[in-house]
Formats: structure tokens, C-alpha cells, sequence
């Protein structure tokens, strides 16, 4: 159904307006923009980022929750060729101080809320902007940006210029910038179109996260690629969720699995009027099975569609037909078009299907790199391969299967915690002398964070819990701890034995 591929995400959205213009294409609250006045509102956003002398690569740092000025940002961005840089809401200060110093972001667009948890002006030298949105920046009030010149002429970017960064945790180190191209993010909201079969008519709620890459790509670039309507949702509560679903007659979602098990738990689900929504994918987790059958149950128009990716991905490498999730519970789907996935075994060697090793993805959807970062960047990609660092099988009928994973994550709802970020904040107190963060399981989230602590005086939980609230995002800080005097049990090379851990812990 497409006439041309677009070649940047400015011309996708250009497209779409040319094609759907009068259809409605952001929903936020009372507000309700069609995809010409989405088109007018990026381009007005775009003259003020060329007046403040933004320019073409020039990053713009966005702090923003889900709301209407988020999409309008990254479109008006996208129209001048510069780079957004996409900022978590719940991270602390010295996690923001980190991705802006490192991304060199001159303008740093930020909920007006969350002055406080922003760095000082010597520690972030590159940044000469801040802007600050509040709660009612009417779309005409948002005025340091939008003003009434003339739209200009977009600047065009090539297809493999980065559009987007999103920082990434990593198993080692500080996070790492995933510089995302125009032509991944293309090439991602297409499969996502093509394998779910969307069109205009289709409605979405964007209930995620907008500054993660299902946010992102999932939600917002996919309905700009469809020409449908994106509906955001500032805050995922389920009852809200359920209702807003069945006021907007929404037909497709993508969200993590706890947010449908948030929802299943309603105790009035049944009283919900949900027959328009007939396809709902989701990923970022592993999903129960009993989950996928209480759904199927509930909705039977629903097509649940698992999609398995990631950051590096830009969104999804699998997608599960519909018609097939029943039959293939434990797999996550095919590779989407054009992509190629392997298990690797630990020879280096491509296993034969079936056997299980680390899952490398290649596709068009698949990033370069990251940021200003060889390093990490050669040790994730060969040879256009990421390695996702997840354990899995590819049988030879080419489902994919996720078993597990090497790297040392948590994964609590689908939001990511690396172990070795919290280890190492953990680290920083007088108190510690080493720690583990583990996972404890859970029926809702999947996984719960937990840290076994090895304290050379006496200290609390709670001051060690107060010390990581200051420095790490709210989800990454352990629930529960252990603390203890004794060491942590090593193999013979001084690893720590997790898996020993969370039986003891
Ligand atoms: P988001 O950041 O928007 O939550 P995401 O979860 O796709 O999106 P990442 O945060 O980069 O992206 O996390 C990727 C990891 O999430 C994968 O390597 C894998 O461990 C896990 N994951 C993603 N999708 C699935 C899935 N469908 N089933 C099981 N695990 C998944």
C-alpha cells in the first residue's frame, strides 16, 4: 500500500499528511490534531528551532512524559534534520547529567515539573537552551518554539542519518547512546504496518512509555506510517486505559505484558466495550501463557500478536502472525521481512536449528552503533549482526524461541534494569563493600529487583534504598535487600554465582 518508501521520517509524516490530511492523527486529552494541523504545528516548532540557530545533527535533548508536544517535537525535529535525544521521565540527576554531557544536546526540552532533577548549567556546558513545558503549554502558548512565520522548507535528511538516540543500560559501564537512522525507523514502522496489516482506519493508545522504542516506534512513527490515530495517554492506569480503549473504539495496541495483566485484574473488564480493538501486540517481556488465554477468552476478536526486540532493533525483529499465537505459545514469532536471526553458539559458530545460544539479529531495522562509542559498538555488532545478548533457539520452521538471557539484566515489566548499574552505585556507599542485584520473581511484573549487600558496618536498608533513590531512576532501586557480612560466593574466576544467589536469597 505504499506508493514511495519514504526516505527520511519528515517525508513519512509529509506523506502521510498528503495522503490522510483531513484524518485525525493525535489525540491528547481535549486536544485533537488531524494530520495537516500535525504537519502545521511540527512545521511552526521547526521555524523556532531554526531561530534559536539549531542545526542540521544538532541534538535536542527531550525530557518530556507522554503528551501531545512529545510527537509534535520529534516531527518538528525531524523537519530540520536534527538528532532528538529521548530522556526517561524517572531518571535522576546524575543519570540526565550523564546523557546530555555525552550526547552534547545544545536545547534540552524539559516538563517544567522536573526542573529540580536537572544538572547545573557547568556540568552540561553544550547545553545553551532549556526550555520548559508545564501542564497547560496550550499548543498555542508554547510559544518560546511555535510562532506564526511562514513554515520553511524542511532540510531533508538522508536515509542514514541518525534521527534519534536512546540510551541504552549496558552490562558494563555507563548507558550507550543507540543512534537510530531515518531508514531503521522507516523500515520498522512499515513491518510493523505490512505484518499487522494497519491502515488509516486503524486507532492506537499510546499508554508506554513515548521516550522507549515501543513508545517511539511501536506507537507513535507506526501510526505516522499508517495514516491512523495515535491516542496518548499520560499515565497507564488500567481503568483509565479500559475506558479511554472503548470511548476511541481503539483497534491496536502494543504495550508490555503487565500492562495487559494490569488490566485483566479489573474487577469490571467484562463491563468494557472493546470489540473494536482486534489486534494487540506486545513484547519488552516474556508473556504467561495464562495471560495470552484470559485475553483470547475476554476478547475473541483480538489478535495478540508477540513482538520480540529491542532498542538496537528499532522495535521489532519478530512478529507472531495472529492466527498463530494459539499454536505457538512459547515462541515469540517469525522474523519480521528482511530480517535474519541465529543462534550463535559459544564456538562462534552458527548452531543448527533448535539448539540454544545467544540470538543475533540482523535486519534494516538494526542500528549502526552507538553514540560516540566504538568500543561498545564493536563489541555488540559483527557484521551487521546485534547481539541481543538473549538466549535462544531459531527452529527450522524459523519461529524464534526466547529462553533466557546472558546478560545480566532484570527485566521488571519490561522496563530494563542492568545489574551492574545498581552494583555499581551501590559501590559509591561508605557502607558497602560488595553487592549482587538479582531478580525475584513476580506474578504481575515478571521480575522484582533485588540486591544482596555485603556492608562493612552496620547500615539499614533503608539508607542504602535513599542513597540509589538519588542516583538511579525509581524502577532500577532494589525493593527488596539482603544484608549480610559474608562475602558473595565466587567461581574460581571471581565471578559472582548469581544463580547460587538467588537460591540462597
Ligand atoms: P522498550 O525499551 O520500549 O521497553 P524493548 O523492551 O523492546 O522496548 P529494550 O528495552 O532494549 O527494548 O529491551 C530489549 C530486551 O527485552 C530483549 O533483548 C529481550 O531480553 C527483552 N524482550 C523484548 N521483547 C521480548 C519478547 N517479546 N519476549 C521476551 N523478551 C523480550
Amino acid at each position: 500500500a505504499f506508493v514511495d518508501r519514504p526516505s527520511s521520517l519528515w517525508a513519512m509524516i509529509a506523506q502521510t499528511s498528503a495522503r490522510n490530511g483531513e484524518g485525525e492523527a493525535l489525540v491528547c486529552g481535549h486536544v485533537r490534531l488531524s494530520w495537516q494541523q500535525t504537519v502545521e504545528q511540527a512545521a511552526r516548532i521547526a521555524s523556532g528551532f531554526r531561530r534559536l540557530g539549531l542545526q542540521r545533527g544538532d541534538r535536542v535533548a527531550i525530557l518530556l512524559g507522554n503528551r501531545i508536544e512529545f510527537p509534535l517535537l520529534l516531527f518538528a525535529a525531524a523537519h530540520e534534520g536534527l538528532v532528538t535525544v529521548l530522556l526517561g521521565t524517572r531518571q535522576q540527576k546524575p543519570e540526565i547529567a550523564y546523557v546530555l554531557a555525552d550526547c552534547g544536546a545544545k536545547i534540552l526540552i524539559h516538563e517544567a515539573a522536573l526542573a529540580e532533577r536537572l544538572p547545573d548549567a557547568r556540568d552540561v556546558p553544550d547545553v545553551i537552551h532549556r526550555i520548559a513545558i508545564d501542564d497547560d503549554a496550550k499548543l498555542s502558548r508554547f510559544s518560546v518554539l511555535a510562532d506564526n512565520a511562514p513554515a520553511p522548507t524542511p532540510i531533508e535528511a538522508n536515509e542514514e542519518d541518525t534521527a534519534m538516540i536512546l540510551y541504552t543500560s549496558g552490562t558494563t559501564g555507563k548507558p550507550k547512546g543507540a543512534m537510530l537512522a531515518h531508514c531503521n525507523i522507516v523500515h520498522s514502522s512499515m513491518v510493523f504496518v505490512s505484518c499487522l496489516e494497519l491502515t488509516a482506519a486503524d486507532r492506537s493508545i499510546a499508554a508506554v512509555p513515548l521516550a522507549h522504542v515501543t513508545g517511539v516506534v511501536a506507537n507513535i512513527t507506526t501510526m505516522i506510517c499508517c495514516g491512523g490515530a495515535l491516542i496518548i495517554m499520560p499515565e497507564f492506569k488500567a481503568a483509565d486505559y479500559l475506558k479511554l480503549a472503548a470511548r476511541e473504539r481503539v483497534t491496536y495496541t502494543v504495550m508490555v505484558p503487565a500492562m495487559y495483566n494490569l488490566c485483566l485484574l479489573q474487577p469490571d473488564f467484562d463491563s468494557y466495550d472493546l470489540a473494536s480493538w482486534r489486534i494487540g501486540g506486545f513484547g519488552g517481556a516474556p508473556m504467561p501463557v495464562a495471560t495470552i488465554e484470559k485475553l483470547k477468552a475476554a476478547i475473541p476478536g483480538l489478535k495478540l500478536a508477540n513482538c520480540y526486540g529491542a532498542t538496537e532493533t528499532t522495535s521489532p525483529s519478530t512478529i507472531m502472525p495472529g492466527e498463530l499465537t494459539a499454536s505457538h505459545i512459547d515462541s515469540v514469532g517469525l522474523p519480521c521481512p528482511g530480517a535474519r536471526i541465529i543462534a550463535m553458539g559459544a564456538n562462534g559458530r552458527e548452531l543448527p536449528p533448535g539448539e540454544i545460544g545467544e540470538l543475533w539479529i540482523q535486519s534494516a531495522s538494526v542500528i549502526k552503533g552507538y553514540w560516540n562509542n566504538p568500543k561498545a559498538t564493536a563489541e555488540s555488532f559483527t557484521a551487521g549482526f546485534w547481539h541481543s545478548g538473549d538466549l535462544g533457539s531459531v527452529d527450522s520452521d524459523g519461529f524464534v524461541r526466547v529462553f533466557d538471557r546472558q546478560k545480566d539484566m532484570i527485566n521488571r515489566g519490561g522496563l530494563k534494569i542492568y545489574s551492574a548499574e545498581v552494583e555499581s552505585v551501590l559501590a559509591g556507599h561508605p557502607a558497602v563493600v560488595e553487592s549482587a542485584i538479582i531478580a525475584k520473581p513476580c506474578p504481575v511484573l515478571g521480575e522484582r529487583v533485588h540486591a544482596v549487600v555485603v556492608t562493612r558496618v552496620q547500615v539499614g536498608s533503608e539508607d542504602l534504598r535513599a542513597w540509589c533513590a538519588e542516583r538511579l531512576s525509581d524502577y532500577k532501586v532494589p525493593e527488596t535487600m539482603a544484608i549480610t557480612a559474608d562475602p558473595l560466593p565466587r567461581n574460581a574466576n571471581g565471578k559472582v554465582l548469581k544463580r547460587q544467589l538467588r537460591e540462597l536469597w
